[in-house]
């Protein structure tokens, strides 16, 4: 069992108060060890901290100084990778096979695309003449923010948080990160890296614990950060808008969603039941732009759920490590009630239970985990709750539909507006699709596929601004005018 701490300018550290929390392993609910969360003393000391920071050495680099920094965190966690690996997994419980794909690797590649991003960033420039005859130029300096809050969650930690930190700090702001309560090991690791590559004291500060009243809600009121950038809930991040409008703080939000994929009768079918097993069923169905909502052309509406159900029923729960295992544990006790709760009420409304809908028969040294069955419902109308809501687990609601207009006005009629994936062989279909329904991310017979030069974020209820690439730069950069006369 270990210790994990906060880490705050340079250094781990518990709390003054002395106030703990237990950490499980949501596999077999073992104890993994003690988390410090942070109080208002420690949130105020890795405030100030990167408040300094940004005067220190750190706001002396130039970009290309600063960079290499970064690529040497990338080497840093590529050369811990399996230590990034074991406290993921601790954490979380999911597949090795996944996390090694996708969790280390694209955790350490956040730092690179965004370092290669500021060093090719330009401004733009003007020449006009002014009304005394003479010359004036303006152009753009790009400066950063400040200090950044970090808001996580905990489907994807290390990715999700490096995916802030990344640009935040290539940019060259300094950061208070605040994990999810569930999975705090990755970020807190971090520390170890950056102290190893010399990252300057309080440029990179950790703060363990939660949110309402504690470590969570004390960094995003703290007056003396510049910018709160969250990904999580919507209603969570309801509450940071609001903390964010005290000193008129600019918020990034990446909220919550729930996804619709659309297939037609054209549709390749074997791409199509493919991906959308990776969409409903991958991290146990604990990733943000995964599917709940599946719509499928009536003409091969029966081919289709059965076909899903089959491989639904080949996603075997085990241990992480175990090569047999398919789908890992949800993330916590907590994840599980709320997720058993919602199976509970598709029951209820009347659901056809095509597959699941329980907690999996699993052997004793396995039964206390956080395990749930992969599940697919049919039969709802579209009022019904968890075609509606939000669930962030392994399991969809399969709905028939004849034309066009009607599975767009299907797939558009949700507050949520993140992500959808539509599967059908004829362009143009495709190309009318991809303005017509009202989300960040559409892809077309993929899921999932992420170029990180582009924009990620949702709409409506999804979420507000882009990041990625040089939109990453609109949040963690002050666009700055100067104008000369000569
Ligand atoms: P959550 O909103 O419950 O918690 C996220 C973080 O916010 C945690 O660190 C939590 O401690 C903190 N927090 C909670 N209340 C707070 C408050 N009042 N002030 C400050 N901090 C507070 O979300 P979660 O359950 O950890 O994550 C799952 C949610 O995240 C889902 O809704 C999912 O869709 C969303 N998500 C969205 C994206 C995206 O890119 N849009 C990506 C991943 C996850």
């Amino acid at each position: 069992m270990t210790d994990i701490l906060n880490f705050i300018n340079g250094e781990y550290v518990k709390n003054a108060s002395g106030k703990t929390y237990e950490k499980r392993n949501p596999v077999d609910n073992s104890l993994i060890g003690m988390v410090h969360e942070a109080g208002k003393p420690e949130v105020d000391a890795a405030v100030a901290a990167a408040r300094a920071a940004l005067k220190g050495p750190w706001g002396k680099l130039s970009v290309v100084e600063r960079c290499n920094m970064l690529d040497a965190v990338v080497d840093e966690i590529n050369r811990r990778f399996d230590d990034f690996l074991q406290a993921e997994i601790a954490d979380t419980g999911k597949p090795a096979r996944l996390a090694s794909h996708v969790d280390i690797p694209r955790g350490a590649a956040n730092f690179k695309i965004f370092t290669d991003t500021i060093k090719n960033a330009s401004t733009e420039s003007f020449e006009m003449r002014t009304p005394d005859g003479k010359a004036a130029r303006s152009f753009g300096v790009r400066t950063p923010r400040g200090v950044i809050a970090i808001i996580c969650p905990w489907n994807l930690p290390l990715l999700l948080m490096t995916w802030k930190c990344g640009p935040a700090l290539a940019c060259g702001n300094t950061v208070v990160v605040k994990p999810s309560e569930a999975t705090p090991s990755t970020a807190t690791l971090l520390g170890e890296v950056m102290n190893k590559v010399g990252m300057p004291k309080g440029v990179y500060n950790v703060v363990n614990g939660f949110g309402v009243d504690s470590a969570g809600s004390f960094l995003t009121a703290h007056p003396d950060v510049n910018g709160i950038t969250f990904t999580g809930e919507t209603k969570t991040g309801t509450a940071i808008m609001k903390a964010g409008a005290d000193g008129i703080r600019p918020v990034s939000l990446e909220l919550g969603g729930k996804n619709a994929a659309l297939v037609f009768a054209d549709c390749d079918f074997q791409v199509a039941i493919d991906t959308v097993t990776r969409s409903v069923f991958e991290n146990c169905g604990q990733v943000c732009l995964g599917t709940e909502r599946v719509y499928v052309q009536r003409p091969i509406f029966e081919k289709f759920v059965s076909a899903l159900k089959e491989k639904a029923e080949t996603m075997t729960p085990g241990r992480p490590f175990d090569p047999a295992t398919r789908i890992g544990p949800l993330v916590s006790k907590i994840h599980q009630k709320k997720v058993l709760g919602m199976y509970r009420k598709a029951r209820d409304e009347g659901a056809t239970i095509v597959t699941g809908g329980g907690v999996p028969d699993m052997p004793d040294d396995l039964k206390d985990g956080c395990w749930v069955q992969p599940t697919i419902w049919t039969g709802l109308p579209e009022t019904a709750t968890v075609v509606t809501e939000e669930i962030f687990g392994p399991c969809c609601h399969i709905q028939p539909f004849d034309t066009e207009e009607e599975v767009v006005n299907m797939a558009n009629n949700n507050r949520y507006g993140l992500a959808t994936a539509v599967f059908t062989q004829d362009v143009s279909r495709a190309m009318r699709l991809s303005t017509e329904i009202e989300v960040g991310l559409c892809w077309i017979n993929s899921w999932f596929l992420r170029d990180l030069r582009t924009p990620f974020g949702g709409s409506k209820q999804s979420g507000i601004g882009r990041e990625g690439g040089l939109h990453s730069l609109e949040f963690y950069t002050e666009l700055r005018n100067v104008m000369v006369k000569y």
